[in-house]
This record gives structure tokens, C-alpha cells and sequence, in this order.
């Protein structure tokens, strides 16, 4: 069984999040593999600072025809890519949103982990890639990063290399930092724009919006709410926007959410852009604010097709958006 609404499809495994998913019919399929030329977005961890077993920190997995992309390191990056049986080297780059500790803080372990085990793949399978420098790009500081991060892990990148006969070029950050809004990538079809957010006092902050065979999807990145996300994202097919609720607090009273959205200010965002499907991400709720009463709280300011994010969700973005369930763990 598989139904369509608004140009809409979902499919899933184990029935875990069930009021996540509104307006919309479900029926099984789980992952599965997908034609050449395929447009998928993958929440690879959709949690914030607190350390939860279940939400891993903000990355977000972009393939794009015979491009990969990876948006954000939060904790678990490496694990949850892993988890998806994807391999570091199939990455093609890395965008950072922000330096915001939550989105870096997986960096080290993606970069080395994922070096060590495709210089030892390169080492003993035929054919396995050989290991490459990290493309890395990011906001201003992300140099002063990427060259903080070589220098701590000196000793081990010099062991791994004389030691274990790791290729030396995959011990290396290549950092393009990036300055202004417009496209900051293009290759094989895949078209990266950069924009900003507003994240204040944290600037830059930035969203991105990927473009691949006509088809579009927009990142939020870390935000209040942002006219101009909203005149970047407008007309989007996916649109990850995050999201914060504590009960009992507000903007005012808050600092945390004060810099971010809230989800009836998360709605209206929905509402204007008008994407054939939003999703939460970056979902960072108090302890008794249940899916339910997220989506509820959406609902005063959008009626449109939303999906509250969990690791290791998929969609794939053609003429309509299919949502895949993750994997039983
Ligand atoms: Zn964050
Ligand atoms: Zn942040």
C-alpha cells in the first residue's frame, strides 16, 4: 500500500511516530535502494546541546544524483552515517552552518575515524578510494578550527601515517570559508546557495539551499524567525527548519529561545514558503512536550503537510516527497 496527497507519499517501517505525520496516508516500505539520479535528505542526527541517546547533534546527509553532501557534525555524525551503511569517503564535502559548539562537536570524529578506516579499506580491498583531504566549508573561524583541530590531533594523524601506513592526504582539513550569501558549490549538477539566517548574536549564522534536477530543498541551520529564510526558501520542495519549545518559558524569559523559533513563528515560515513537505529538525523541546503537541502548537499558523524529524528519517525529493521511516535499530 502507498498513498499520495498533495503530492506527498510516506512510507515506513515500525509505526514510532505516528502524529508526527499529518494529513497524509502511510503505508510500509523502509529504506530502500533508490534509482540513479535519486534526491535524498537524510536526517543523520536531529537533536541540539543536550546529549540524548536517541538524537544525536544537527547533521543532516544531502545525495544528489552521484554527489554527496553533509550539512553540519553534531555528536554521532560518524556513527549514524555509519548506521546508514555509508562510508566517509563517499562524502563529497562538508558545510557548516555554524560554529556553534552543537554542529561541530562531531568534527574530529567524522574527520579521523572516517580517515582511518578508508586508508585501511585503501590498504586492503581493490579498488577502495584512496583517502583524500576533509573539504571543508564554512563560516569565518572555520579555518582557525580546521588548523586548532590538525594541531590536537598531531600526534595521532603522525602515528596513523608512520604507523599504521594511512594515506598522508586524508590527515588534512581543506577549509574554504565562506563569506557572502549566493552559490558556493556546483558540481555535477548539484548546486549549493548559501544564505543567511539569524541566529544573533552568533553571525555569521547561515542556511543553505540545495538545488539538484529542478527539484529544491532548504536547510535552516540555526535561526529565530527569518524573513530572509523565508524569501531564500520560498517555494522549496523540503524545508528543514528547526525548532525550540520549553513549556513554561518564553522568548523573553529565555535566552536559548530566545535565538530560536518557535513553532507557531516555525508555522508562518511554513505557511509563506509553502513547501510540499516541512520537517522539524534541530528539535529541542523540554521533557514533557510530546511530538503531538508540537505539531498541535504548528497547527495555529500552518495546515500543511509536516513531519517532526528523527534520526536516521529520509525523504526522497522528485515530483512528490516520499518519507521513509528509519531503519529499526
Ligand atoms: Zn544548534
Ligand atoms: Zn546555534
Amino acid at each position: 500500500m502507498n498513498a499520495r496527497r498533495n503530492g506527498l507519499s510516506v512510507t515506513r517501517a515500525p509505526f514510532r511516530t505516528a502524529a508526527a505525520l499529518v494529513g497524509v496516508l502511510v503505508a510500509f516500505a523502509g529504506l530502500s535502494a533508490q534509482p540513479a539520479g535519486r534526491f535524498r535528505v537524510t536526517l543523520l542526527g536531529t537533536g541540539s546541546p543536550p546529549p540524548k541517546i536517541d538524537q544525536f547533534g544537527p547533521a543532516t546527509l544531502v545525495e544528489a544524483g552521484s554527489t554527496t553532501l553533509l550539512f553540519d557534525t553534531g555528536r554521532g555524525t560518524i556513527q549514524r552515517l555509519t548506521q546508514l551503511g555509508k562510508r566517509y569517503a563517499d562524502v563529497n564535502a562538508v558545510f557548516l552552518t555554524h560554529l556553534h559548539s552543537d554542529h561541530v562537536v562531531g568534527l574530529p570524529d567524522f574527520w579521523l575515524t572516517g580517515w582511518l578506516f578508508t586508508g585501511i579499506a585503501a590498504l586492503t580491498q581493490a579498488g577502495a578510494p584512496q583517502p583524500r583531504a576533509l573539504s571543508l566549508f564554512g563560516p569565518m573561524g572555520t579555518e582557525s578550527l580546521a588548523a586548532h583541530l590538525e594541531q590536537a590531533f598531531a600526534f595521532d594523524v603522525g602515528m596513523r601515517i608512520s604507523d599504521d601506513r594511512i594515506g598522508r592526504d586524508g590527515g588534512r582539513i581543506a577549509v574554504t570559508e565562506l563569506r557572502e550569501e549566493g552559490v558556493v558549490y556546483d558540481e555535477g549538477g548539484v548546486r549549493v546557495t548559501l544564505f543567511d539566517v539569524d541566529h544573533r548574536p552568533i553571525v555569521p549564522a547561515f542556511g543553505y539551499r540545495i538545488d539538484y534536477a529542478g527539484r529544491s530543498v532548504a536547510l535552516s541551520g540555526d535561526t529565530r524567525f527569518s524573513e530572509n529564510l523565508i524569501k531564500r526558501a520560498s517555494g522549496v520542495d523540503l524545508l528543514v527548519h528547526e525548532v525550540a519549545v520549553r513549556t513554561g518559558e518564553t522568548q523573553e524569559t529565555s535566552r536559548m529561545l530566545a535565538h530560536h523559533t518557535l513553532p507557531d513563528q516555525a508555522g508562518i515560515v511554513f505557511t509563506r514558503t509553502a513547501p510540499k513537505l516541512a520537517v522539524y529538525s534541530h528539535v529541542d523541546m523540554s521533557p514533557d512536550v510530546t511530538h503531538e503537541r508540537l505539531i498541535e502548537m504548528t497547527r495555529q499558523t500552518y495546515k500543511g503537510p509536516l513531519v517532526v524529524g528523527v534520526d536516521l528519517m529520509s525523504f526522497d525529493v522528485g515530483e512528490t516527497i516520499t518519507v521513509h521511516e528509519p531503519p529499526a535499530r
